[in-house]
């Protein structure tokens, strides 16, 4: 097998399998520790994978440097990020929920993954599943339409019933953004994130 090829199989496994150490690549590439450490290398400098406590995973949630939204370029310091794994295992991160889904909506085909935050918990959901309360009496001060994510119905309805709003699912949610915004592509994120206006 070419460097390359082991390469995308280690990348293979690890969507598979989340982590795999050191030692059971090797074995399972039946090369040595040395060459499997000089196949990761680009990978890791790349940030495609991720070191963990037990080898190596896939660069996901956490491990990603934040900088800024792909879909509005504001600085990331939203406490509900979303994070977006395309078919060719780039990351990106979007601000809020409204980012995530919109940025969804432009590259749908090349989504592997759409990940969000339960509002209540901040477990990580996948967006297909997730539940999203929009219009809700409770400001993320990020971008508008608001939209925040739930794990569950039954958290999205707790959380409606002291705050208000309507719930969607995924592709409904979808449809909402884009209607209320009028086919306006900027979502008025710059004028909402006070500190970033400011800069
Ligand atoms: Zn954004
Ligand atoms: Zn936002």
């Amino acid at each position: 097998m070419l460097p390359i090829e082991r390469q995308r199989q280690i990348v293979a496994w690890l969507e598979e399998e989340e982590t795999l150490s050191i030692s059971e690549i090797s074995r399972r590439l039946n090369v040595s520790e040395m060459t499997v450490y000089r196949d990761i290398k680009p990978l890791l400098e790349d940030k495609k994978i991720t070191k963990t406590s037990r080898g190596v995973s896939l660069a996901t949630i956490g491990h990603i440097p934040s900088n800024s939204c792909t879909n509005c370029l504001k600085e990331l310091n939203n406490r509900h990020p979303v994070q977006i794994i395309t078919n060719d295992q780039k990351v990106e991160q979007l601000c809020c929920p409204h980012c995530g889904l919109l940025r969804y909506r432009d590259i749908e085909k090349n989504v592997s993954q759409i990940i969000c935050r339960d509002f209540l918990q901040n477990t990580t959901i996948s967006g297909k599943l997730a539940y999203f309360l929009m219009d809700a009496d409770f400001h993320l001060n990020c971008c508008q339409p608001q939209v925040l994510t739930f794990d569950s119905l039954k958290y999205a309805e707790q959380f409606q019933k002291g705050f208000g709003g309507v719930i969607f699912q995924f592709e409904q949610a979808i449809e909402e953004i884009v209607k209320r915004m009028n086919g306006n592509r900027s979502c008025e994120c710059h004028q909402l994130g006070g500190s970033y206006v400011d800069k």
